[in-house]
Parts: C-alpha cells; sequence; structure tokens
C-alpha cells in the first residue's frame, strides 16, 4: 500500500530525513517510535504535503502511484488522512458544519456526489455509533475550548468519517493525558480493517500499551534503524533511545 523508499527531505536548508526506507501492507498498524528531534514529524508532514519540506531524493509510492506528485488535497481524496490537520480553534464555526464541509469536500474531490444535511446526519450517527462517543462535542464551535482528549476524539470522530485508506497519526512529543492517549488507542482500535493502514507515530512507548502494532519501527537520526514486533517498543522502553543510538552503524 505504501512504500516509502531512500527517502531525503530537507527543511529550510537543513536534511532531516536521511534515506528513510519504510513498507507498509493493508490492514497493518505500524507504530514509528524515535527520540526528539528524530524527524517523526518532518515523515508525516512530508506525507500529507504540508508546505515547507523539500524531497531532494528518495519515492513514496501509496497504491502504485507517485504520492508526491500530488497536492495535499489530492493526497486526502485519495485516501491519505493526516490526523491532527486542523486541530486550530474555529470558534464560532459549528463543528458540525466544517465536518460535513471537510467530507463533502473529499467527496467532490473523488468525483462523488455531495451528502444533504439528512444523509450526513445519519452518517453521524453511525460514526458516532462506532466510536461509542456521543454528539456533545458537534454542537461546539470547532475545537473551541476541548480538553486534550476531546480535541483527539474530535480528530479521531473526523477520520471516522473521512474512511482513509491510510491514517497517520502524530502523537507529537507533548505528553498526551491519559484520557487523550485513551481517546486515541480506542478510535484506532475500532476503526482498524483489513482495507485500512495506520502510521502511529509517537514518542511514548505507553500508547502503544492500548494500540498493538503489527510492525515497530525506530526512527533516529532521519533514517529507521530498527524494525520489529511489538516487543521492540518494550525494549525501548526498558532501555531508553540511548541503546538505539548505540546501535546506529558509525558510517551513518
Ligand atoms: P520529531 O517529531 O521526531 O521530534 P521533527 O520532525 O519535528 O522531529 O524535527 C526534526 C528536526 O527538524 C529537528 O531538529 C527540528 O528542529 C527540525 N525542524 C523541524 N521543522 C522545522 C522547521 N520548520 N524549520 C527548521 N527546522 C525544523
Ligand atoms: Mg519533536
Ligand atoms: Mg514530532
Amino acid at each position: 500500500m505504501l512504500k516509502i523508499e531512500n527517502l531525503h527531505v530537507s527543511v529550510a536548508g537543513k536534511e532531516i530525513l536521511k534515506g528513510l526506507s519504510l513498507e507498509l501492507q493493508p490492514g497493518q498498524v505500524h507504530a514509528v517510535m524515535g527520540p526528539n528531534g528524530a524527524g517523526k514529524s518532518t515523515l508525516g508532514n512530508v506525507l500529507a504535503g504540508r508546505e515547507g519540506y523539500e524531497v531532494t531524493a528518495g519515492t513514496v509510492t501509496f497504491e502504485g502511484g507517485d504520492l508526491l506528485a500530488l497536492e495535499p488535497e489530492e493526497r486526502a481524496a485519495t485516501g491519505v488522512f493526516l490526523a491532527f490537520q486542523y486541530p486550530v480553534e474555529i470558534p464560532g464555526v459549528n463543528n458540525t458544519y466544517f465536518l460535513r464541509t471537510a467530507l463533502n469536500a473529499q467527496r467532490k474531490a473523488r468525483g462523488e456526489a455531495e451528502l444533504d444535511s439528512m444523509q450526513f446526519l445519519k452518517l453521524v450517527r453511525d460514526k458516532l455509533a462506532v466510536l461509542h462517543l456521543k454528539d456533545e462535542l458537534l454542537h461546539r464551535g470547532v475545537n473551541e475550548g476541548f480538553s486534550g482528549g476531546e480535541k483527539k476524539r474530535n480528530e479521531i470522530f473526523q477520520l471516522a468519517l473521512l474512511e482513509p485508506k491510510l491514517a497517520i497519526l502524530d502523537e507529537t512529543d507533548s505528553g498526551l493525558d491519559i484520557d487523550a492517549l485513551k481517546a486515541v488507542a480506542d478510535g484506532v482500535n475500532a476503526l482498524r480493517s483489513q482495507n485500512r493502514a495506520f502510521l502511529v507515530i509517537t514518542h511514548y512507548q505507553r500508547l502503544l500499551d492500548y494500540i498493538k502494532p503489527d510492525v515497530v519501527h525506530v526512527l533516529a537520526d532521519g533514517r529507521i534503524v530498527e524494525t520489529g514486533g511489538p516487543e521492540l517498543a518494550l525494549e525501548l522502553e526498558a532501555h531508553g533511545y540511548a541503546w538505539v543510538k548505540d546501535r546506529i552503524a558509525p558510517e551513518s
């Protein structure tokens, strides 16, 4: 589904990703872990097509096509979702309206008919049920006064509505409270399916107590330096990232 080969990315003239390769199949959940500044968010941002990231070498293939050739909206339409894409507060803009606009923009880009309010409300009810969520966040302004956990729930709800094939979640390095962490994990677990893959980017092992990844990658100094099963996350937890740094080949 996703194949990243020898990806080199610079930000503001500085090389951040230095030959990153990673392959992911439909239905899988991959975790990318790594120390602060390793380039984890850079990876998520470059896959989503955010501005300011210069790809200097390498390829990213998504379902056989060149992902890097697509505009961000086209990437979304083709089924790539970077969670926490819209973490901003938009006071006064009703969240339901916002979500429907986002969904219809995606449907339009895919050549699908837009949903009217009745159809959208039915879809909302279905997705709320799948995620065991209440509708209280829908009647407020977008992220307006949301707690960390509420923001995450809203983002997961957005993910459920947009039904991406590949969902990339960047947990950032600012510690999420346990409430927010569980919201993310419950959402990922509820939305796991044979046709959908997740790339879960996290600094912390504790998220993986709730989401059991199929594959764990360690990103350090702009490259994947280790790939393994869930036990790799536990090893990292036990030994810390210094253990990984010690294992990076000197020629790198
Ligand atoms: P991580 O998410 O693993 O903590 P990032 O991808 O955020 O790492 O950052 C990797 C490196 O790139 C860091 O050294 C960071 O300072 C640098 N970096 C990221 N974004 C920018 C930017 N917009 N301008 C300059 N440097 C950046
Ligand atoms: Mg960081
Ligand atoms: Mg980060």
